[in-house]
């Protein structure tokens, strides 16, 4: 199924518990602005490329648009243009004053220098500064793409229109990012995932965690819920994963990662496993942190976590969500589970424009309240409603978007 076509289910859903007009639904569902580029650069080796570009522009309703860039091969138009439509109903469902909006490049980050990636997003720049900006759009990173990533489109975007460090967020913090925001969408991820547990009745301790992905969201969220007493029994990324049913000692992974570029490839304090056995793992939580559209009719009914979050973005297809949820899985959805990283960004965003800085137990706490506060209103309306929480995160997003939509007026 297209990344688009299932996001647009999601949101049906919800516009038919909320009883949204035509007239609304295709207002809603029309991105403002999508542009594609080329992005002509030399390679090392002296080599022209010419490479693809997108950013979709969803909606600014409520704000200044706001979503992330990805660098990976898969990245398409049609992808964009639904990941910029989740940013929407993301920022809304936590309540910050944000549109959506996502870019990507078509590429594989591990096949390109470190210089190469920052001419990439150099010539990206070049290309669509005039279209974002601190009161426009604002980037962050995605899958792919890192901190360093986003320094390069601070400094370039400097070049045209003079300091302005809130153009971009997810910045090193030594140039002009936040302390908080590097774990805020696994920080997130777990704080959301014990709130879930305590709702359902479990006990967290022990609880069995597995996670697909182990980049900034995997190994955020992995060290989190260690920290919480869980243990995380599988781990995986692009090459394979590792599978203990005892539990893993979460540093050593993480030091293994650190000391081989990332990748878990070579670790020897587990049993290999594949991706697809990851996701049907014997286990409490299941945690795809990687790719959209892994879980799907072909593989739901082999997922055995009776709770599914979503670190990802739209890593369940609605085929797949009706099977779960024929089974009783609990799913904790996108636009809410990995809001942390947007909320934090937002944080970084109103430090830069006020050039003050937060210590990060003020970033750790704003973010706990924000998302607990939203949690709460997903769950309370799910309950009241009797919809799925997947739904019900959509009808609070979506119900906020089309008010600000009328409040603004469109005439
Ligand atoms: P990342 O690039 O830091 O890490 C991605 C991880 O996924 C890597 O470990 C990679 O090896 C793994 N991976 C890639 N292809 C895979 C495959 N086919 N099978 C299994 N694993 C694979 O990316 P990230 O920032 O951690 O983002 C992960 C997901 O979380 C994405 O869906 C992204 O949209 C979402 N997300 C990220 C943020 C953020 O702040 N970074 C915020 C919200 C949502």
């Amino acid at each position: 199924m297209r990344a688009s076509e299932a996001t647009r289910i999601s949101f049906d859903r919800a516009a038919d518990q909320l009883d949204l007009s035509e007239s609304m639904r295709r207002l809603l569902l029309t991105a403002k602005r999508e542009v594609q580029v080329q992005i002509p650069i030399e390679r090392d080796s002296g080599e022209l490329a010419t490479l693809i570009g997108y950013r979709v522009q969803h909606n600014d309703a409520r704000g200044p648009m706001k979503g992330g860039l990805r660098y990976h091969p898969h990245v398409d138009l049609d992808e964009v243009r639904a990941l910029a439509s989740l940013m929407t109903w993301k920022t809304a469902v936590v309540d910050i004053p944000y549109g959506g909006a996502k870019g990507g490049v078509s590429i594989d980050p591990a096949q390109w220098s470190q210089r190469e990636l920052e001419r990439v997003t150099r010539r990206f720049v070049d290309a669509i500064h005039d279209l974002f900006g601190p009161d426009v759009d604002i980037p962050a990173p995605d899958m792919g793409t890192t901190a360093d990533t986003m320094a390069w489109i601070m400094n370039q975007y400097g070049r045209y229109h003079g300091f302005a460090p809130a153009c971009v967020t997810g910045k090193p913090v030594e140039y002009h990012g936040i302390p908080g925001r590097d774990e805020a969408t696994g920080r997130g991820v777990g704080a959301l995932t014990l709130k879930l547990l305590s709702r359902l009745g479990r006990r967290i301790p022990g609880t069995r965690v597995a996670i697909q992905g182990f980049g900034n969201v995997g190994t955020h969220t992995a060290k989190f819920l260690h920290d919480a007493e869980c243990l995380i029994v599988g781990v995986s990324d692009a090459g394979g994963g590792f599978h203990r049913a005892a539990g893993f000692d979460v540093l050593e992974l993480l030091r293994h990662a650190h000391a081989h570029g990332g990748r878990l490839e070579g670790f020897t304090g587990g049993d290999a496993i594949t991706n697809a056995e990851l996701l049907a793992l014997d286990c409490d939580v299941l945690i795809p942190a990687a790719l959209g559209g892994v879980i799907t009719a072909a593989n739901a009914a082999a997922v055995r976590a009776p709770i599914i979050v979503e670190g990802a973005n739209a890593p369940t297809d609605p085929d797949a969500d009706t099977i779960l949820e024929g089974r009783g899985v609990v799913v904790l959805p996108d636009i809410l589970a990995n809001a942390g990283g947007v909320t934090a960004s937002w944080f970084e965003w109103v430090q830069n424009r006020q050039h003050y800085q937060w210590g990060i137990n003020r970033v750790r706490q704003e973010l706990d309240r924000i998302l607990g506060e939203a949690f709460e209103q997903v769950w309370q309306l799910a309950g009241s409603r009797k919809v799925p929480l997947r739904t019900a995160a959509y009808m609070l997003g979506v119900g906020r978007v089309a008010r600000a939509t009328v409040l603004g007026g469109v005439a």
